[in-house]
Parts: structure tokens; sequence; C-alpha cells
């Protein structure tokens, strides 16, 4: 392992848009066998779009789409961007009481309504029934879309659907990787039957779901406990203990400057081809080094 070489895999490394903080990275790098990734905003594009809005009761689409964005004025999750979004520009009505629930939703008062938003979990720790909303839960979440719960004063008010895409250089990039013999991971606070769908589509062999924002190193401890060498890919701030835990963490360019600070290997752009490039560079240089 001479550092002439070293030195000339990082540099090459940078042409390719992959910053390596050093040898130490690199050489790791070169010995992983599993590759986990963060789903929104790593393998999706992040920037999630509301796709439907069902209500029950005689509650409209307008006033559900309403309520649920006076809430989410509150909170600063790509989830809340999606139905501000789709609510428009009209001017919404104040919001008090708001809490962040954190990997679960958001709850406030909004019109002298006590409002709740977010998964199934959520509301079900609520003793919320959703019954009436399972079957169509269930058929968005198979079609890849993250269903959003509204509960009224107690009651399930309405689902609002949100599908946040893979991006679209994720599926090459998952091939190359899954061709060069790593295991392929999806790591994510969303429902496990979304985040298969979307494993599925991407070519991801398993996935870890419902994981709270703070089981996320957690979970790579536990792959680490079951042998494996692992790199964490992540964007987030929620991210970065586990890209501190893992042999190696790449962050996403673009992506928190938390993530980028914690991270080994950072990737100018925010495209997981630097990944693919990045660990091959790994290889070459290490290989040659022997
Ligand atoms: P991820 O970053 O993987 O989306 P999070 O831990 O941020 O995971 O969120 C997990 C789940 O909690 C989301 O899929 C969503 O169902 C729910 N959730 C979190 N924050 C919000 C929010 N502001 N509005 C609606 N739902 C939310
Ligand atoms: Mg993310």
């Amino acid at each position: 392992a001479t550092p002439m070489s070293i030195i000339s895999g990082v540099g090459r490394a940078a042409e390719f848009g992959v910053l390596v903080r050093d040898a130490d990275a690199l050489q790791h790098a070169s010995t992983l066998d599993t590759l986990v990734f963060d789903k929104t905003g790593t393998l999706t594009e992040g920037k999630p779009q509301v796709v439907a809005v069902n209500t029950l009761g005689n509650l409209s689409e307008a006033d559900a789409l309403r309520l649920a964005a006076s809430l989410e004025q509150g909170s600063s999750h790509p989830l809340a961007q999606a139905i501000l979004q789709k609510a428009g520009t009209a001017a919404l009505p104040l919001l008090n009481n708001f809490r962040t629930l954190r990997g679960l939703g958001v709850s406030g008062e909004v019109d002298n309504h006590r409002l709740l938003l977010g998964n199934q979990a959520l509301l079900a720790e609520q003793g919320i029934d959703t019954r009436m909303l399972d079957e169509q839960l269930h058929t968005y979440a198979l079609q890849g879309a993250t269903p959003v719960l509204l509960a009224v004063d107690g009651q399930a008010a309405a689902l609002f659907a949100i599908r946040d895409p893979l991006r679209s250089d994720s599926v090459a990039a998952l091939q190359r990787l899954h061709r060069a013999g790593y295991r392929l991971v999806m790591l994510t606070g969303d429902n496990a039957i979304t985040a298969q769908a979307i494993a599925k589509e991407a070519g991801i062999d398993e996935v870890i779901a419902g994981v709270l924002p703070d089981g996320k190193a957690e979970a790579i401890i536990k792959l680490q406990g079951e042998g494996r060498r692992v790199a964490m890919i992540g964007d987030g701030i929620n991210d970065a203990p586990a890209l501190a835990q893992a042999e190696v963490g790449i962050a996403m360019g673009g992506g928190s400057d938390v993530a980028i600070e914690t991270a080994a290997i950072t990737l100018m752009r925010h495209s997981l081809t630097g990944v693919a490039d990045a660990l091959a560079i790994a290889k070459a240089t290490l290989s040659n080094m022997k």
C-alpha cells in the first residue's frame, strides 16, 4: 500500500466528482459488501407530490387540504411541502399548539379543531380507528405512494397519497452496484408497503422500514453485528448518526451540512452514479497496491 497510489486514487475520485476525506476512507471503501441507502432524497428526488386526496363523511377535498396545509405550516418535512404546494396560495387559518412527532407526523389546533396528520402508527397510537381508510391506504402504498392520514377531533377524516419518484439515474447506478456484487438495502421511516414497492422498482434487495429518526444508526449496528461491512448513503440531518456509524458514510451533494460534515466521502453531484464511481475507484486503487 503505497501512499502515492492512495493519493492518486483520491485525485482520480475527485475527477469523478467524488470527494474522499482521507486515505482511510478510500481503504474502507474498498472492503465493503453492503450498501444502505436512505430513501427520501437519496434514492428518490425528495420532492414529493400529492397525487390523490380522499375524504370521509362530508368533509370536502378543499377543506381537508386547507386543514392539513394549516398544520404543515409548522413543519419543514418534504411531505409538508407537498401538502402546502397542493393547497395553493389561499390564505391559511391560524395554527395553535403545533407539535412535531418525529418519525410519525404533526399535531395542532386549527379553527378550534384538534388535528393530527401523519402515518397510520401515529393515528393508532392515539387510539383513532383508521379501518375506513385501510383499503385505500393499502392500494396507494402498493403503488409506492406514501399515505398520510388526517384526523379531526379524534376521528379519521382524510387520506393524502403522496408520491416521491425515484431519481432518473438511480436505477442504472443501482444495477451497476448490484453487478459489482453489493447487497443493496433501503433504510426509511416510511411504511413497509410503500418502501417495498419503491425498492422493487429500484432493484433493492432488502428493506428496513418504519425506522424512527433515532433508529437509523441502530439499524447499521445490527447489520454490522451480522458481519456485514457497510456503507451508509444519505443526505439528511437524520442520516448523520448512521453515516458516522457505518464503515464508510457517503453524503449526497446538496444534502444537509451535517451529513456532509459527518461523511468520509461526499458526492459533488446529487446522483448515485457517484457511489458506483467511488467504490470502483477505491477497489481499483487498493487492488493495485497489494
Ligand atoms: P423519512 O425521512 O424516511 O420520510 P421520517 O422519519 O421523516 O422518515 O417520517 C416517517 C413518516 O412519518 C413519514 O413517512 C410520514 O408518514 C410521517 N411524517 C413525518 N413527518 C410528517 C409530516 N410533517 N407530515 C405528514 N407526515 C409526516
Ligand atoms: Mg433523505
